[in-house]
């Protein structure tokens, strides 16, 4: 399989590409890969070099996404590529989410209509594009998920929703239901801990609630850095003026992992607080999650 031309770019007059998939707006020279290390600049044409290659793939409970308030009980079929385009200090998966292909020279290669037959063949009523970021691996998403609604299966995004609009309106087309992983609610935090920037992430997540999809949101509670309690509440806030108290809220707790190890896990009377706070202003289903309470 060819690497595939990417969607979502432009030609400029210096040989470089400009990206327009991400708010990074990568300008790639000849030769060169974009912050995500997937897509790529050969000859003055972008390519996603991911496109179909799928390093991780699993059957998951949909609960495990997490989505606690759709098609519960069921399984999902979850796969994913490689690269990233945020840069979290606490990422537990950066095998996948900084590497590039040619870490992974013999992942197989799955058409978007065999990857919907793989989830059938496994029992799988959908398929979650998930593990490391899907909007890296947009075009594939899209095709798959397209290929999926065709099998009469169902679609989940699981995203940190760094995607320009214009490329959400195609990438969120056939997906059905999705989990955002709104990491803090700071500009200053998500400039400093994940090279991004938050009102972006909150542009995408409004747009994908205001197509009527299933949706719900994860933020990781990371002591010292974001587990500033008031910080929370205007987050909380926010969720219930421009989204709905409808929408399931997930704290999660961290446990230290790559350039965090320093930092001690989240203490579960952190998320307590969080879910008194969340329940307090209205908010109808509030999920914990990591908790390992001794
Ligand atoms: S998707 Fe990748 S190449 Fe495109 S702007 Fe984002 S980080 Fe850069």
């Amino acid at each position: 399989m060819e690497p595939k031309e990417a969607s979502f770019y432009r030609k400029l007059h210096t040989g470089e590409c400009e990206c327009a998939l991400c708010p990074r707006r990568c300008r790639v020279r000849d030769g060169e890969y974009g912050f995500c290390r997937v897509r790529r600049n050969v000859g003055g044409t972008f390519f996603s070099t991911s496109y179909g290659r799928i390093v991780a793939a699993n059957v998951d409970p949909i609960e495990k996404k997490p989505l606690a308030d759709w098609m519960a009980g069921t399984n999902t079929f979850s796969v994913g590529t490689f690269g990233c385009n945020l840069d979290c200090r606490w990422c537990q998966n950066d095998t996948l989410s900084r590497g590039d292909y040619r870490e992974f020279p013999d992942a197989p290669y799955y058409p978007p209509e065999q990857l919907a037959k793989a989830a059938i063949h496994r029992g799988c009523p959908s398929i979650s594009y998930t593990y490391n970021e899907p909007a890296v691996f947009a075009e594939f998403v899209i095709d798959a998920a397209a290929a999926a609604h065709r099998a009469g299966l169902k679609n989940v995004l699981v995203t940190n929703g760094y995607v320009t609009l214009e490329a959400a309106a195609e990438l969120y087309r056939d997906i059905d239901a999705a989990n955002f992983d709104v990491k803090g609610f700071s500009a200053d935090f998500y400039r400093r801990n994940i090279s991004g920037e938050l009102a972006a992430v909150l542009d995408s997540v409004k747009y994908f609630f205001s197509l009527g999809k299933h949706l719900e949101l994860t933020m990781l509670i990371i002591p010292t850095l974001n587990d500033d309690l008031e910080t929370i509440k205007h987050f909380i806030d926010w969720v219930k003026t421009e989204l709905s108290p409808e929408i399931v809220l997930h704290f999660s707790a961290f446990h230290p992992a790559h350039r965090c190890m320093e930092l001690p896990p989240t203490p579960a009377k952190t998320l307590f607080a969080i879910r008194d706070l969340a329940a307090d202003a209205g908010i109808k289903q509030i999920k914990l999650g990591n908790l390992r309470i001794s």
